[in-house]
């Protein structure tokens, strides 16, 4: 059956990516290394060997923000050997470069863990109106969907972002992975839902709003599609059989679909229950989209690991998700974009009010949750805005007064934990070497991230703005 292989039916034109986002492209660009052994790797996803072991590489005088919420620590020395981080010197100690080894002075400057999105779309891109929207929606194949995100994937990379969750598309972006994963193409280490779950006539179900025949009738679980517990079973085990890393489901309206309300609940706790249930027995972890408050509890009640967006917290809500443990993937930049274009009249009457509605809410419950001691991971749904600035996310969530240190750690050791990734996300010895260096002071100047002068994944440079 065909389907329509963007998420994003109806979007404004883009709102330029800040002036120095993407900056230059870097000097090369270097296969990538397999997924960490840690994964939680289903018998399909890809594990190719390394297309080539970068040469130890010693890094010089980095003032290291590890990535676990402690403070920086400068003058360090670090040692990358075999895609790990092999050693790390004590304050100013100078570490001895073995044979063979590259060696790179910082001159002070900023190291992190490579960064985490845990919400992107890589197949998908901004669209400049409804009708654009809707019109690729109906040409768009698979095929294309994979070509865009490699360019897409290429992007996120050399923005400092090493790792992605890509929480609902088609089977484009599972192609994608694994061609990541062989050292086809260059992008980030990605986990892939493959196509959303949700409801007939949902935020998941794309074909709102179009001729029921337009795709060759109803969608149905192939595409992720189903009502009912048994067929939410159903819908998972298909998009595990076809190699999903995690589930994602719609437990609520959304912005961007046509028809339904942004806030209305989507899936029973019986249907989230039994989708949460299979993909437990299978090792994946459920996200679910969810914007009102009654889906979002239920959805906790249900058992999901993370809740994207979360634009309608209640007391209750932000008090069950912290007993749970349940992480909040707040995505203020977006609501801010979709604010942005419905003021400028680009989205659907429909998606305009809803992004009116919605983005507010949105700002309110990433802070009330934050202050309760909700773990937030980092998620910003790229693919509705450009990709590459998978950063501006940064700058979005310390405007609302959120420490710059804890956004930081939601996009290393808290999305890392959320992935399933146990060992990335930080800087410790015996951590996948994926490193991103700035200029400037990210504690002091989220803009800071959003301008990677280095890209290292899995110990191999990928990015290097820094050598003349
Ligand atoms: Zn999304």
């Amino acid at each position: 059956m065909l389907r329509r292989s963007l998420l994003a039916a109806a979007l404004a034109s883009c709102a330029p990516a800040t002036s120095t986002t993407p900056p230059q492209e870097p000097a090369a660009l270097c296969p990538v290394a397999p997924l960490p052994a840690t994964v939680p790797a289903p018998s399909n996803m890809s594990l190719a060997p390394a297309s080539a072991i970068a040469a130890p590489l010693l890094l010089r005088n980095a003032r290291v923000i590890d990535g676990s919420g402690a403070a920086p620590r400068p003058g360090l020395d670090i040692l990358l050997s075999d895609g790990r981080i092999a050693q790390i010197g004590r304050d100013n100690e100078r570490l001895t470069a073995p044979a063979g080894a590259r060696t790179l002075d910082l001159a002070g400057r900023t190291l992190l863990p490579g960064l985490i999105d845990a919400h992107t779309h890589l197949g998908a891109e901004p669209q400049q109106s409804h009708a654009e929207g809707v019109a690729l929606a109906v040409s768009s194949s698979d095929a294309d969907a994979a070509l865009r995100g490699a360019a897409n994937a290429r992007a996120t990379l050399l923005a400092g972002f090493t790792t992605v969750r890509n929480v609902g598309g088609t089977l484009a972006e599972r192609s994608l992975r694994d061609a990541i994963a062989h050292g086809v193409v260059p992008g980030p280490r990605i986990l892939v839902a493959n196509y959303s779950i949700g409801m007939t006539g949902g935020h998941c179900d794309d074909t709102n709003g179009l001729r029921p025949d337009v795709f060759g009738g109803p969608p149905d679980f192939r595409v992720g599609i189903a009502d009912g517990p048994d067929e939410l079973r159903k819908a998972v085990r298909h998009q595990i059989k076809l190699g999903a890393d995690v589930i994602k489901i719609c437990a609520t309206g959304g912005v961007l679909s046509q028809g339904d309300g942004v806030g209305a609940p989507q899936l029973s706790r019986a249907e989230m229950q039994a989708v949460v249930d299979e993909a437990t027995r299978a090792g994946r972890k459920v996200a679910a989209h969810a914007h009102g408050t009654l889906g979002i509890h239920e959805a906790v009640l249900a058992g999901v690991h993370s809740i994207e967006h979360g634009s309608v917290l209640d007391d209750a809500t932000i008090a069950l998700m912290k007993r749970r443990g349940t992480y909040l993937v707040p995505t203020v930049a977006v609501g801010q974009y979709v604010e942005a274009a419905a003021t400028a009249g680009k989205l659907s009457p429909d998606s305009a009010a809803k992004a009116r509605e919605i983005a507010p809410r949105m700002r309110e419950s990433v802070v009330k949750a934050h202050k309760a001691g909700v773990k937030l991971a980092y998620g910003t749904d790229a693919g509705v805005f450009e990709h590459g600035s998978n950063a501006r996310e940064f700058v979005s969530l310390t405007a609302l007064g959120i420490p710059a240190m804890d956004v930081i750690v939601a996009a290393t050791r808290n999305a890392a934990d959320l992935l399933g990734l146990r060992d990335l996300g930080q800087i410790k010895v015996g951590f996948i070497a994926d490193l991103v260096v700035v200029d400037g002071d990210p504690l002091l100047d989220a803009h800071a991230l959003e301008r990677p002068l280095l890209v290292i994944q899995s110990g191999t440079i990928v990015r290097d703005d820094l050598t003349p």
